[in-house]
């Protein structure tokens, strides 16, 4: 089959002819439909420091998709040829405390697909049937595809109570524009989007956000006064990775603030602990998504009208993956999606 491979430990992805997965019984091969490149991809492409530290090669990589199932292995019994499934990301070792207790989204021993294990920049993925989510009837597939960035953006979007509340997203990344929708569907009473790309704060008037602001040009003490609020922000969700972009949350929240942290800084950073304790502000770590609540919550909020096609600005043909990777790089973009039907 034709898959996307990171052949050698180097920049770039190899179009190569790979054999087709074999399944265990507890697995389900899956044709792929549409595929979405995550930032993780960039990382990946780039051979960066996590990427030389992280992806063994010769390895298929993407996680990101959605496809038809056809074929399931023997000890199956849930899953069918014909389903239109998307994959968790996180493959979870079932046996850690945490596994055990029913909390598979904080496994101490989980293996990512398209990182650790062969992913869906292909025709076919095998996966776990512990990592099968089928989707509801009429789905769209470009949609369906990005169930897993989606499935970041609720569980961090939901990780605090938003009815009422005044909610700042750093970032209008993918992600960032998508939390920023569900926010905001949520019943949240303002959500402020900042970033440096007006593309995607652009992008983030279309999703929904209230306010949206360029860090460079105003501070989000303006946009408070503007708005006529007071006492700072009650939720923050970090969506940059950018120090800059925590520090200000930081500093805008309102005393017992909750902030919830997705974006990945790519160095240890300062932050200013006075704040946060005089604040008395809560802070927590967000990885992956729940399984399966987070799943679910994204397949009744669409039917409940929530819509995030917005986020979606690209579809090539697999065959035209260098653009896509070159859309994605250059960051005037939502979500990238590959289509793997052609
Ligand atoms: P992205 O890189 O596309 O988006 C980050 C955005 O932050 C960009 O639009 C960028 O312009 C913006 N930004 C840069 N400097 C800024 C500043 N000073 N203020 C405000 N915004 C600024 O990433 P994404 O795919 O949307 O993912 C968001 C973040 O979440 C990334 O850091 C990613 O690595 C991380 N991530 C975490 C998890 C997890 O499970 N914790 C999963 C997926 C992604
Ligand atoms: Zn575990």
């Amino acid at each position: 089959m034709k898959a996307l491979v990171k052949k050698q430990a180097a920049p770039g992805l190899w179009l190569e002819d790979v054999p087709e997965p074999r399944i265990g019984i507890n697995d389900v091969l899956i044709r792929v439909k549409r595929a979405a490149i995550c930032g993780t991809d960039i990382h990946i492409y780039n051979w960066d420091d996590w990427a030389q530290r992280t992806i063994p090669v010769p390895m298929v990589i993407g996680h990101e998709f959605a496809g038809e199932i056809v074929e399931v292995g023997s000890n199956v019994s849930d899953f069918f040829p014909g389903q239109i499934v998307s994959g968790e990301g996180h493959v979870v070792c079932g046996r850690c405390r945490n596994c055990l207790a029913g909390r598979r989204h904080l496994c101490a021993h989980a293996s990512g697909v398209g990182v650790n294990r062969p992913g869906c920049f292909a025709e076919y993925i095998a996966l776990p049937m512990t990592n099968v989510w089928v989707h509801a009837p009429h789905v769209d597939l470009d949609v369906a595809s990005v169930f897993d960035p989606f499935g970041n953006a609720v569980h961090t979007a939901l990780t605090f109570p938003v009815l009422g509340e005044d909610v700042l997203v750093t970032g209008a990344g993918p992600i960032g524009l998508m939390a920023a929708a569900v926010a905001r569907f949520a019943g949240a009473r303002f959500v402020v989007i900042t970033d440096v790309n007006p593309y995607r704060l652009e992008l983030a008037t279309k999703m929904g956000a209230t306010a949206v602001v360029d860090v460079r040009h105003r501070t989000l003490a303006d946009v408070q006064r503007e708005l006529g609020m007071k006492e700072g922000f009650d939720v923050g969700l970090e969506m940059s990775g950018n120090p800059q972009a925590f520090a200000d949350m930081v500093a805008n929240m309102s005393h017992g603030g909750r902030i919830a942290l997705l974006g990945i800084p790519s160095e240890q950073i300062v932050i200013d602990w006075r704040t946060v304790i005089f604040g008395m502000l809560t802070i927590k770590g967000i990885y992956g998504r729940e399984m399966y609540e987070t799943w679910y919550k994204m397949t009744v909020m669409l039917q409940s009208g929530l819509d995030i096609r917005p986020v979606i600005t690209h579809k090539f043909p697999w065959s035209d993956f260098e653009q896509a990777f070159k859309v994605m790089r250059e960051g005037n973009s939502g979500k990238v999606i590959l289509d793997w039907e052609g």
